[in-house]
């Protein structure tokens, strides 16, 4: 049973990106949005001592692009990143994944950073990120290292950030002869499948499908004829919950990956840009 209130905590608002993360530590912890945290404090399943407030802190907002690549700041919402120009101009398939994430709440609340950090399995983004080859930037009191998404997901709501390390931006390279898509199947509030197939030019193909277990899992092919929806669905890990057992959420993945397969086929043939 969820306790009604919140327990106590103390509340920090750091105005620089140095100030917050000298006060992060295992008992003093980030908060966004605070569309997870919360609820995860208030059903008792985590108790830190203090929330680091990153909505004031200078400098972890907004887009920007260098050196072939956007970087999206930390506290970017989920309906800002869905809404901006750069992102729709150069990564349309990061938009239209955004635009359909959670409700018109999370999405004005939720931010990018917050949503790779709880490493809900049951993320959009993630296997969108992780289909692009993104990457994020962790900055701590000792310096700043740069992880892929793929290596920063380490499991279920696990992630190889330390705890005095904060997420401040995530990095998506972009190719603009790159043609992708992104189909999610779901029946509560958040996807139970999703699957984000891209093809180069020259033909290789990189497949994700994730929601269904842990981390989303990449493949590779040197052509789109070359996947193989049931194998794919067997080489898949999906956790068993109230949107279906294992038997399920395989039979879905293969037909979510067919339908991408189609799907991606019809847009190399018109050649638009999804
Ligand atoms: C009802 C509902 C439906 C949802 N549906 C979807 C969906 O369809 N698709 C989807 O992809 N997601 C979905 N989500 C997840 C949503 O995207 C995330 O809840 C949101 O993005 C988290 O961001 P936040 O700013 O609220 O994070 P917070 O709740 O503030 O923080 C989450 C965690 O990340 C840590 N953290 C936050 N920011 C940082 C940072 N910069 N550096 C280090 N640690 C940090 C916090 O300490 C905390 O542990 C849904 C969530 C809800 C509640």
């Amino acid at each position: 049973m969820w306790p009604e209130v919140l327990p106590t905590f103390a509340l920090a608002r750091p105005s620089t990106v140095d100030e917050a993360v000298d006060l992060l530590s295992d008992d003093h912890v980030p908060y966004c949005g605070g569309t997870e945290l919360l609820l995860a404090m208030r059903a008792g399943l985590l108790r830190p001592e203090a929330l680091v407030d990153l909505k004031r802190v200078d400098g972890l907002g907004g887009v920007a692009t260098a050196e072939g690549r956007v970087t999206i700041g930390a506290v970017s919402t989920h309906a800002e990143i869905a809404t901006d120009t750069t992102i729709r101009g150069s990564l349309p398939l990061v938009a239209e994944v955004e635009r359909g994430v959670g409700n018109a709440r999370v999405r004005a609340q939720g931010s990018i950073g917050g949503n790779l950090c709880f490493a809900e399995p049951k993320s959009d983004v993630t296997t969108v990120l992780v289909a692009l080859g993104a990457s994020v930037s962790l900055r701590s009191p000792t310096g700043e290292r740069e992880v892929t998404v793929e290596d920063f997901l380490a499991g279920a709501y696990w992630t190889v950030r330390e705890p005095d390390e904060l997420l401040v931006g995530v990095h998506v390279p972009v190719h603009r002869d790159r043609r992708g898509v992104y189909l999610r199947y779901q029946t509560m509030e958040r996807p139970t499948a999703n699957v984000a197939l891209l093809a180069e030019p020259a033909g290789q193909v990189r497949l994700v499908v994730g929601a269904v277990g842990e981390v989303p899992v990449a493949r590779s092919y040197q052509d789109l004829d070359d996947v193989d929806a049931d194998d794919v669905a067997r080489s898949v890990d999906p956790i068993p919950d109230l949107t279906g057992s294992i038997e399920y959420k395989r039979h879905i993945t293969a037909v979510y990956v067919r339908r991408a397969v189609d799907r991606l086929r019809a847009v190399l043939g018109t050649k638009t840009q999804p």
